[in-house]
């Protein structure tokens, strides 16, 4: 078995680095347990399943990925990853690994793994207490489900504990990628991985520079690609205003982990390119639409503002019209919120006069 895994990772070259990592650290296995049993996950074949994922269901190795990105970020700070939490930045890794590999239109629950991934050695099901969960022949689709009957994942310490050095991270995601995609596939989710990584490290910086003076053009972020941005400013502005619309105070987060609301610039990167989180807030589907057409502005005051026109007939403004006046709901974080500089950019531009 040791000869297979280290084909697996000669195949991905990393034969040479593999004695490094058979006893690392103070951990009682070594890794290579763990690279064997990622290299033999147990995945049903199907007919809906294309050479991508080599005729079998992805869900355990892109969960498994998902993991790995989360404790690389330190939002998984234990070996428990509880689904009573927010699941909106692991239901947002997951599937951008999926939409990478899985036919397309066909979606999928970060639920159905989660259950699934039981079978494997290394994950358990537990409940509050800490019990474990016998899943036997339920067959939990969504978190709805999952959380009727579990509360959190548990990896083995030990796996948890090789997942905090980057070179075991880079060693389970070879095998992951070397052991359950096309070649194709592998590149297409090797760049996801370095998305994520970067779009983490972007979003930090952004944090980091949010509470220092305000800098008008970022320019040190043209280095970055544009979906390398969008992740890593979406990240910080959503949570800075924890998933509510900073003008209609909405928050909604569905049992899977989708979020209502988008990070949006006050001054449009093509005109800024600015990501600084001051000339972000986090807004609605429908407060977007209306703050990039100027129909909504925010006063200097942090009051909103509403333009003349969303009442013009035959407009019926519904919940704009009854924002207007309303104060604003701005990050907890003071130096987080949003900017007077852009804000006033905003006001001028649409010519919103308060
Ligand atoms: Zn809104």
């Amino acid at each position: 078995m040791q000869g297979e895994v280290s084909d697996l990772l000669n195949a991905v070259g990393l034969r040479f680095a593999v004695g490094r990592f058979l006893f690392y650290g103070s951990s009682a296995l070594p890794l290579e347990q763990y690279l064997r049993l990622f290299a033999r996950l147990n995945r049903a074949p199907g007919s809906i399943w294309t050479e991508a994922t080599l005729k079998k269901a992805p869900h355990k190795p892109i969960l498994l990925l998902a993991v790995i990105d989360l404790v690389s970020r330190g939002v998984f700070d234990s070996p428990v990853l509880s689904v009573t939490d927010d699941l909106v930045e692991a239901n947002e890794l997951f599937n951008g690994y999926w939409r990478r590999v899985a036919p397309l239109g066909h979606t999928s629950s970060i639920a159905f793994p989660f259950s699934r991934l039981h079978n494997e050695p290394f994950w358990a099901l537990i409940t509050t207490t800490g019990e474990p969960v016998e899943v036997g022949h339920l067959n939990i689709t969504n978190v709805t489900q999952l959380r009727q009957h579990a509360v959190a994942g548990q990896l083995d310490n030990e796996l948890f504990q090789y997942m905090q050095s980057a070179d075991s991270r880079e060693a389970l995601r070879c095998t992951l990628l070397a052991a359950h995609f096309s070649p194709e596939a592998q590149a297409a989710l090797s760049e996801q991985i370095a998305i994520n990584d970067e779009a983490y490290i972007y979003s930090q910086s952004l944090y980091e520079k949010a509470h220092e003076p305000l800098v008008k053009e970022l320019v040190e972020e043209l280095q970055y690609k544009p979906v390398v941005r969008d992740q890593g400013f979406r990240r910080v502005v959503v949570s800075a205003y924890d998933h509510r619309c900073a003008l209609c105070g909405l928050r909604i987060i569905t049992p899977e982990g989708h979020t209502a609301v988008d990070a949006a610039h006050i001054v449009p990167w093509s005109k800024s390119h600015n990501d600084d989180v001051r000339n972000g807030m986090a807004l609605c589907k429908l407060c977007h639409w209306a703050f990039d057409r100027g129909m909504v502005g925010v006063t200097r005051e942090y009051n909103v503002i509403t333009a003349r026109q969303i009442g013009v007939d035959p407009n019926v403004p519904g919940v704009l019209q009854t924002m207007a006046g309303r104060g604003v709901l701005p990050p907890v974080d003071r130096e987080l919120w949003p900017a007077q500089e852009f804000l006033g950019w905003h006001r001028k531009e649409f010519r919103l006069n308060t």
